[in-house]
């Protein structure tokens, strides 16, 4: 077992790196319009009224602001067909003025999420998930990069984590982070291995990783027993916890904190890795509200700004 005086893990924030990345994002962009009158613009879809997509768009447009970059917002009612939602993909691939487009998933159940993300213009999709820009990351010739796994390898890189030559292990297989992160880390010459549900025991797998990203969306899944002393762990996770009395097992010295913000908003936030647990055993660990989400939005600001170059040739 873990025993609890050894050293805790110290935290990969996300703030630091990711303010970095909008204060260079944000110099470019006045450089952009100096030199040649563009200003990049963004169109953010939302389609419905689930809260917590509703929150990632506002962050999204709020850091479009912070950084120079225009944005529209353009909400469609729950019920929207995947023909309505075509209609308006269609008008932002074909405006001149926008740059970039992001569609906020999960789209409603009616909705063949498929056909929406092959429409998005590959030039304008900031989200990488269009099959060319996925097949361009596969080969090791990246365009747009998804904004999570391109965030986690900035966090990475510069804070000095060596990942060539690592054992690197990925828990989750999806579009959005597990293939796309385990296809970077492989580009940077780590050793992926990526994991999913049918794993065959998994803690024996993922306690050979000297970085472990954990992308599976459970609460606390990875337990102090999955990981290899000293590891640095990246939690992808957004889950919510309703109960107090998972907090001191779960949060330790941050569980008053926790409890409060219980009372004040009905949840609290944890990551796919149990962060007591975890700190005693590994070396960094990204803390969940704070880690890679901030990274995400930093990096689609990154992105929109280089679909404005890119579509003008700059
Ligand atoms: P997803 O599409 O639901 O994929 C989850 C992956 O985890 C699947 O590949 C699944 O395996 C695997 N998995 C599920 N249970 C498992 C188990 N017991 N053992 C091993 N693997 C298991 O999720 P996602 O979109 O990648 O998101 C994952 C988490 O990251 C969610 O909490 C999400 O909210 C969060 N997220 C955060 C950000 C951010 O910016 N911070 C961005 C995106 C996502 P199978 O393929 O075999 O089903």
């Amino acid at each position: 077992m873990v025993s609890p005086e050894k050293k805790r893990a110290q935290i990969l924030g996300g703030r630091v790196v990711a303010d970095q990345i909008k204060r260079e994002v944000a110099a470019d962009v006045e450089r952009l319009l100096a030199e040649h009158g563009v200003k990049p613009r963004l169109a953010a879809v939302l389609v419905g009224d689930d809260d917590a997509s509703a929150v990632y768009v506002r962050n999204k447009v709020r850091a479009c602001a912070e950084v120079g970059i225009e944005s529209d917002q353009r909400r469609l009612p729950a019920a929207t067909t995947t023909e309505e939602l075509l209609a308006l993909i269609r008008e932002l691939n074909q405006s001149e003025e926008v740059d970039g487009i992001l569609i906020q998933l999960p789209l409603p159940g009616q909705i063949d999420e498929a056909t929406i993300i092959d429409s998005v213009d590959p030039a304008k999709d900031v989200d990488g998930f269009h099959p060319s820009n996925v097949g361009l990351l596969a080969m090791g010739r990246p365009r747009f990069v998804p904004c999570t796994p391109a965030g986690i390898i900035e966090l990475l890189h510069r804070s000095q984590i060596e990942i060539a030559g690592t054992n690197a292990c990925v828990v989750g297989r999806s579009q959005i982070v597990g293939r796309p992160v385990a296809s970077l880390l492989l580009q940077r010459d780590a050793t992926v291995t990526i994991c999913h549900s049918r794993t065959r025991d998994l803690p024996d797998v993922t306690r050979r990783a000297d970085i472990l990203v954990a992308a599976i969306g459970r609460p606390a899944f990875i337990r102090g027993n999955y990981l290899k002393p000293g590891a640095v762990v990246i939690d992808v996770g957004v889950n919510k916890i309703t109960d107090q009395n998972e907090t001191h097992s779960l949060f330790g010295d941050e569980a008053e904190k926790r409890i409060e913000a219980i009372k004040k908003r009905g949840y609290t936030l944890v990551g796919d890795v149990h962060p007591v647990e975890a700190d005693a055993v590994a070396g960094w660990r990204t803390p969940v509200p704070g880690g890679v989400g901030l990274l995400t939005v930093a990096m689609l600001m990154k992105n929109t700004l280089q679909a404005a170059k890119l579509r003008r040739n700059l």
